[in-house]
């Protein structure tokens, strides 16, 4: 075999999984259907300096600062919040990716680009990928294949592996828009702007920023949602003109399984996004960090059973999954809110106590710690408590019955 592993996607969790297994001093292959690493653009770009300081990225893929957000709820309540520090940073996301997968070349990963690949066939000692190229295709045997290949992972679905609880369906953009504070954030919330997920506008600078809204429901249009959204906030987004497409999915849940017969799977493909804003890029680089630590013990000891690489899940549970429970239930109990609820909701946070906690205790990559505590804000603990009633009652009856 010419090759220990084969990366299935040469998106951020592949590249950075292929980089890590490399320099363990394995021969990787990374194979990305696009003929462009980072192209084309699925993402608005917003992570924390955690995440850039992770990875080690040079500060010039930083376009913009974001020390605030307004919310904005159906009825009209505005929420707002700017603080000194900085809340998220702007980036360059293709030259995001550009920077990992040329990391990952350094480091001795091979890289395909123009390669559709799959897996094959299972045999004793490895595993077959068959890669479809312009003109042609091939089969290369590997010992262990890492599934890197986003949210619709063909990988995932060859091995059987649980389906997201949700997928989430982007309509998103790159836009020529005023923005007169390029620091802050805007969220939109509501029925019929972003039925179970919210809109956003991320300020670039002041004349550009990145837009979109996500819908929860396979029988919801996003782009009708994408309009509404415009439509309902003139004064946001007067003569609003789109530079470029960059919709997609986001699939949202934990998945009970990320492996299987040789096999790994990483990032989107793995589910390894939060449940409450849907950003994958840091959850997406710690799984790359957890599968690329597995797949080279199991290459080290020669045991690529999905016993052995069980050991992938238990370090992921490990590490993320009471935030991801949390933030799921959150998540469960924003679904069953009206518009009427978050106007409430948000006119409730408009206190300066509450205000300080979200100045407190906000972070993209945990937003369950914020969210733990506005369990106690009166609307949402209303509905924490009802739920609750809800779920007691249910026992109560299916232990009658
Ligand atoms: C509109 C939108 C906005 C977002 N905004 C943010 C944000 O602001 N911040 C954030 O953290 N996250 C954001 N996300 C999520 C983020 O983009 C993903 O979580 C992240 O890209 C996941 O990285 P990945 O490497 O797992 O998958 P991907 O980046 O999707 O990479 C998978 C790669 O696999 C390739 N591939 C697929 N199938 C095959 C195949 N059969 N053969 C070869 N190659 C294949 C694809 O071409 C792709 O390049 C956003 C997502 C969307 C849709």
């Amino acid at each position: 075999m010419k090759h220990d592993v084969v990366v299935i996607g040469g998106g951020p969790a592949g590249c950075e999984t292929a980089r890590l297994i490399a320099e363990k001093g394995y021969r990787v292959l990374v194979a990305e259907e696009h003929r462009q690493i980072g192209e084309p653009l699925q993402c608005s770009g917003l992570v924390s300096l955690r995440t850039l300081q992770a990875t080690a990225m040079p500060d010039d893929l930083i376009i913009n600062q974001i020390h605030g957000a307004f919310v904005h709820s159906p009825g009209g309540e505005t929420l707002f919040f700017r603080e000194q520090k900085v809340y998220a940073l702007v980036i360059d996301r293709a030259e995001f990716d550009r920077t990992l997968s040329e990391r990952a070349q350094r480091a001795g990963v091979e890289i395909l680009t123009g390669v559709r690949a799959g897996i094959g066939e299972f045999f004793t000692d490895g595993v077959s990928v068959k890669l479809k190229f312009r003109g042609g295709e091939s089969t290369v045997r590997t010992c262990l294949v890492i599934g890197a290949d986003g949210a619709n992972s063909r990988v995932a679905r060859r091995i059987s592996a649980p389906k997201a609880e949700d997928m989430i369906r982007m309509c998103a953009a790159e836009v020529e828009l005023q923005c007169r504070e390029k620091d802050m954030v805007h969220i939109f919330l509501g029925g019929d702007i972003a039925p179970g997920w919210f809109g956003w506008v991320i300020p670039v600078d002041e004349k550009h920023a990145r837009v979109g809204i996500g819908v929860s429901g396979r029988d919801k249009h996003p782009r009708t949602f994408f309009n509404k959204m415009v439509k309902a906030h003139p004064g946001i987004f007067q003569g609003m003109k789109i530079i470029r497409g960059t919709s997609g999915v986001v699939p949202v849940g934990s998945l009970a399984r990320i492996y299987g017969r040789r096999t790994l799977l990483v990032g989107d493909a793995a589910c390894q996004t939060k449940p409450i804003s849907g950003g994958g890029l840091y959850l997406g680089l710690l799984g790359a960090e957890l599968c690329a630590k597995v797949a080279a013990k199991a290459l080290a000891k020669g045991n690529l059973s999905p016993h052995f690489l069980r050991e992938y899940q238990r370090l992921w549970e490990k590490e993320m999954a009471d935030e991801i429970q949390t933030a799921l239930r959150h998540r469960n109990i924003f679904l069953t809110m009206s518009d009427r609820d978050m106007d409430k909701l948000i006119r409730f946070l408009s206190r300066p106590l509450w205000q300080g906690i979200i100045s407190r205790y906000g972070d993209i990559d945990y937003p369950s710690r914020l969210a733990d505590k506005l369990s106690f804000a009166g609307p949402w603990a209303e509905k924490f408590i009802m739920a609750g009633f809800k779920k007691i009652l249910y026992y109560c009856s299916a232990t009658r019955a």
